[in-house]
C-alpha cells in the first residue's frame, strides 16, 4: 500500500481535528504540530501539539526543522519534517490539520501525493456559534478567528476537495468516500498496476 498524505485545511472552529479523529490509528498517523500557545483544558502534549516556547521554536525555523511553518493569532504553528518520517515509517498515511497558508505552501512540496481537503461550515453564523461553544478563546480571539475564516474561504476552489461540515457524521463519510477514490486512482492502485505490467 502506497503511504498517501492527506491535507486537511479550513477555518478554525469548523471540527477538522473532530473529523480527522475518527480514522482509525491502524492506518493514519496525525501529524503532531509544534505550536507557541499555550495548551486549552484536555490538551496533551505530545499528543494534540507539542507545546513549546517561542524562543524553543524559533531555534526550530532557524536550524531548517520544519517542513512549514506560520504566525496567525499571535501564535506560531509549525509541522516538524520528523512527523513525516514518523508516518512512513510506520507506514501508514499523513494526515496534517493545518490551516490555508501552510496548505498551499506544501502543494509544491508533496506534488500529487499529497491530496488536499478543505473544510467548510455550512455558515459563518454557525462557525461563529461552534468558536463560542468551544469556549476557548475571548470574544475578541473569536472575532479575529472569525475574520480570518472569511479571507481562509476564499482559497475553497483551491484545494481537490471540499468537505461542508454540516453533520460529522456525513462529513465523515465524505472523508472516508475521498479516501477510497483517492487510494483507487490507477497510478496509486498496487494490484491494478500489477495487471497493467502482465499486459505491456
Ligand atoms: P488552534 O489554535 O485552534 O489549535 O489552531 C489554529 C489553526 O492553526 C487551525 O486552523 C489549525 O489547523 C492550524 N494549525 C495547527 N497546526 C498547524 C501547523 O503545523 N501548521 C499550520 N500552517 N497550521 C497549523
Amino acid at each position: 500500500m502506497e503511504n498517501l498524505i492527506f491535507i486537511i485545511s479550513g477555518p478554525s472552529g469548523v471540527g477538522k481535528s473532530s473529523l480527522v479523529k475518527k480514522l482509525p490509528l491502524r492506518d493514519f498517523y496525525f501529524s503532531v504540530s509544534h505550536t507557541t500557545r499555550t495548551p486549552r483544558p484536555g490538551e496533551v502534549n505530545g499528543k494534540d501539539y507539542y507545546f513549546v516556547e517561542e524562543k524553543a521554536f524559533l531555534k526550530m525555523i532557524e536550524k531548517g526543522e520544519f517542513l512549514e511553518w506560520v504566525r496567525v493569532y499571535q501564535t506560531y504553528y509549525g509541522t516538524a519534517k520528523s512527523e513525516i518520517e514518523k508516518a512512513f515509517s510506520q507506514k501508514k498515511h499523513l494526515i496534517l490539520d493545518i490551516e490555508v497558508i501552510g496548505a498551499t505552501r506544501l502543494r509544491s512540496y508533496f506534488g500529487k501525493e499529497a491530496i488536499f481537503i478543505f473544510v467548510v461550515p455550512p455558515s459563518l453564523e454557525e462557525l461563529k456559534r461552534r468558536l463560542k461553544i468551544r469556549g476557548t478563546e475571548t470574544e475578541e480571539r473569536i472575532e479575529e478567528r472569525l475574520n480570518r475564516a472569511k479571507e481562509e474561504l476564499r482559497f475553497a476552489s483551491w484545494f481537490d476537495y471540499v468537505i461542508i461540515n454540516e453533520d460529522l457524521e456525513k462529513a465523515y463519510q465524505s472523508l472516508q468516500a475521498i479516501i477510497e477514490a483517492e487510494l483507487n486512482r490507477p497510478f496509486r492502485n498496487s494490484l491494478f498496476k500489477k495487471l497493467l505490467s502482465q499486459i505491456i
